[in-house]
Formats: structure tokens, sequence, C-alpha cells
């Protein structure tokens, strides 16, 4: 008998029926001789529901009373998931991330993960009973409810995993596997059976939602076996696997992207020691996260600066900058927030020269024009206009056979 972790995404119990074929799944898994901890996530819109709500009351909520809110859309879900496993004469018990004692630190609405109390679902399990737990909250060491930020039931799936060291922790979603890229961009994207950790790491980082990167990072730092599957269609899904050096790596194994980002640039600034921390260090302080940053090659004695920004963070930057500006005479501030991030992720990119012209390539060869460039070693991203990305990923997509499996 097995240990399985089984989570279940906001379209797989989007309505009352999808929920009752959840219901279903489950007793599969039990029928198969297995044990079962679900975790769910709200009804698909829910969330975003939620957050509108709040929006019409405030602009910024305050962060503890926001997680009050959102964690709710999950509190529904376990509780119709579990009347529709005890309506089948398959006991199962709901739980609050609270209530199974999953301490977070205190970062309300995107909290992490500091410790997990088992024993209370163990005795649930050995009792025969299924254990059904929301997603995407915990408490803090005060008692007060938090969230892991959006998409954070995977991450709550993959901490209970390594909790009760469960042989697999699967993810139930809308699509059946990992893809090359979002199939919903490139309609001949190719599911992958496995994708590398570092890789899944990048993808998740750079854009793909299918998984939240802190669930990746928990299954690699846990040992969690991790596998993405659809809840609609039969299949083995994509198996997130630790690196074989026996195995000979695709150069690349798939294309992310970012439509959340925004750019900044400050022009004029003095080319001179500490600049460059008083513009991207004033920005850390407000807690706002920089993602890539472009220095250029002074002309004069001034230089310029461009960094990016979560698209959500566009507004309170550019004041951060503009106040900045003032205090080192710089010329001029602008932004923009129509720009997408494009990325080739491989770890068969270490070895193989030539990735990021063939990539450049393609794009000019489009008529797209390069914004900013960063790269690391098992990936090169590109910053576009937003109007060109499903021109740009799909150029690359094909530029690159991503669609036709590699030679065995
Ligand atoms: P859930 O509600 O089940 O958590 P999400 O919407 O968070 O589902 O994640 C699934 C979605 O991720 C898919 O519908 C797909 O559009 C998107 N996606 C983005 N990149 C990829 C990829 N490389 N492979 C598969 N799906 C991807
Ligand atoms: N319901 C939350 C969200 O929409 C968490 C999740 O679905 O993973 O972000
Ligand atoms: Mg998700």
């Amino acid at each position: 008998m097995a240990l399985i972790v089984q989570k279940y995404g906001g379209t797989s119990v989007g309505t009352v029926e999808k929920i009752e074929n959840v219901a279903e799944k489950v007793i599969a898994t039990r029928d198969a001789g297995h044990a079962v901890v679900v975790v769910v996530s709200a009804m698909s819109g829910e969330t975003n529901r939620l957050i509108g709500m709040a929006k019409q009351i405030t602009a910024q909520p305050e962060a503890r009373e926001y997680d009050v809110l959102v964690s709710t859309g999950e509190q529904v879900t376990i509780a119709l998931l579990s009347m529709a496993l005890n309506k089948r004469g398959y006991p199962a018990r709901s739980y609050t991330g609270s209530q199974v004692r999953i301490l977070t630190d205190s970062a309300h609405t995107r909290a992490r993960i500091l410790d997990i109390d088992e024993s209370r679902m163990r005795v649930d399990l050995d009792a025969g009973r299924v254990v059904v737990v929301a997603g995407f909250q915990g408490r803090d060491e005060q008692g007060n409810i938090t969230t892991l930020g959006r998409g954070g039931s995977d991450t709550t799936a993959v901490a209970l995993a390594a909790a009760l060291k469960a042989d697999e922790c699967q993810i139930y979603t809308d699509v059946d596997g990992v893809y090359t890229t979002d199939p919903r961009v490139v309609h001949d994207a190719r599911r992958l059976n496995c994708i590398t950790f570092d890789e899944m790491l990048e993808m998740a980082s750079l854009g793909s939602k299918v998984l939240q990167i802190r669930a990746v990072e928990f299954a690699g730092k846990y040992n969690v076996r991790l596998r993405v599957l659809s809840s609609f269609v039969e299949g083995a899904g994509t198996l997130i696997t630790f690196e074989d050096d026996e195995m000979e790596q695709p150069v690349i194994s798939g294309i992310a992207f970012n439509r959340d980002e925004a750019k900044l640039t400050i022009l004029g600034v003095p080319d001179e020691p500490g600049t460059a921390y008083a513009i991207l260090g004033a920005i850390g302080d407000a807690n706002i996260e920089i993602d890539m940053i472009i220095q250029n090659v002074a002309a004069d004695s001034t230089t310029d600066f461009t960094f990016t920004v979560h698209r959500n963070d566009y507004d309170r930057a550019l004041m951060i900058l503009e106040q900045t500006a003032k205090a080192l005479n710089a010329r001029e501030v602008s932004g923009d927030k129509a720009i997408v991030k494009i990325s080739l992720v491989g770890v068969g990119m270490r070895s193989h020269a030539g990735v990021a012209s063939k990539m450049f390539k393609t794009l000019a060869d489009e008529g797209i024009n390069i914004r900013m460039i960063s790269t690391s070693e098992i990936k090169i991203s590109v910053v576009v206009e937003e109007k060109y990305l499903e021109l740009g990923v799909r150029a690359l997509h094909s530029a690159f056979n991503l669609a036709e499996a590699p030679a065995a």
C-alpha cells in the first residue's frame, strides 16, 4: 500500500459535477489499495472574485485581512469533496491549513511553509479515511491565517507529501502534463514524459504557471516524487526527475514566457560608485522584487539603468524611481508596461554553443526587436513588445524543432 498525495486545481473542482468526478478519481486510487491525502484549490475564478471584492473596498487591503478573505475559497471545496466521498461510502474528513497545523512565516499573501504536524492526518489515514486539505493556506506562529501566493496549492501538496513521506505527489490539472511550452499558445506543443528539476524550476520561475515555483523547490529539497497529470484524461503525465548524467539531454526542453513584467528606465544618472545602490536599493527597500537589470556603458560621465519588476508593482516602482531621479539629478525616467519575457530553457544548453545566436536570428527574421537579454547556464531570456508574444514563442518553438520528440 502506497501513500499518495493528490492535488486538484481550480478547473478540476470548478463545478459540483467536477467535484463529483474528483471523488471518483480519489476512489479509484483507494480501490487500488492506496492511502490518499487530497489537496484542493478553490473553484476556478473564485480567488479572483474574492480579490475583486476586496479591491472594490480598497486598492491596498491589509495583507492580514486579504488572507482571511482569499483563503475562504478552498474551505468550500474541501467540504464539498468530503461530502461527495462520504456519500459514496468512502469516509473522508476535510481540514483547513490551520487545522492540520501548516505553520508558515508571517509574510501574508506569500507566506512560506516552516513546519507541518502530520500526526492529525496520520490518525485519519490509519483509520482508513481520506484526508482532504485546503490548499494555499496556513497559519503563522500567532495563529493568523496566511496564504502562500497565487498557485500556492501546488506547494501545499508537495509540502504535505514531504511531511508524510508520501510515495508520490500527483498534481492534477487541466492539461495532461508539462509541455514544451504553454499548449494554449502553441498548438503543436509536445508533452514531456519527464523534465529535470532544474529545468522545471527555470520554467516555473520564468512564467510557466503549471507548477508554482516553490512547489518545485520543495520537491527538489525533500526528494518528493512529483508528477503532473490531467483530471480529465487518462495518462502517465510528466514526471519531474533528478538529472541523470547518463541521459543525453536535449539542448532545449521548453519555452517559458511571462506576461506579468514591466520595464523602467532612468536616464542620465552619474556614472560613479553608489548609483546602482541608490536606484535599486530604494526599490528593494519597498519590498519590490527586481528581475532583469541592465546598466549601459557610460557615454559621458553619465549612464542609464533599465530594470524589470512585476506589473503589479509598476506604479509603485515608478513613483520611487521618480524620487530617486530628483535626488540624483537624472535626466529622465520612463517606463513600459506592454512588454513580455520569453525564455528558452534546457540543461543541454550547458554543452552547446550557438543557442543564443539562433534565438536572436529567429526573432530578427520575424521582425521582432529585442529590448533586453539575460542568460544563465540553462536559460536565455529576452524582453520584447507584448504584441509579439505569440509570434515569438511560435517561431522559436518551430526553429528549435520542439514539436518533434528527440531521437532516442
Ligand atoms: P490549476 O488551476 O490546475 O492549478 P493552472 O492554470 O495553475 O492550473 O496551470 C495549468 C495551466 O498552465 C495550463 O492550462 C496551461 O495553460 C499553463 N501552462 C503554462 N505553461 C505550460 C507548460 N509548459 N506545460 C503545461 N501547461 C502550461
Ligand atoms: N486558489 C489559489 C489561486 O487561485 C491557489 C491555487 O489555486 O493554487 O491562486
Ligand atoms: Mg495552478
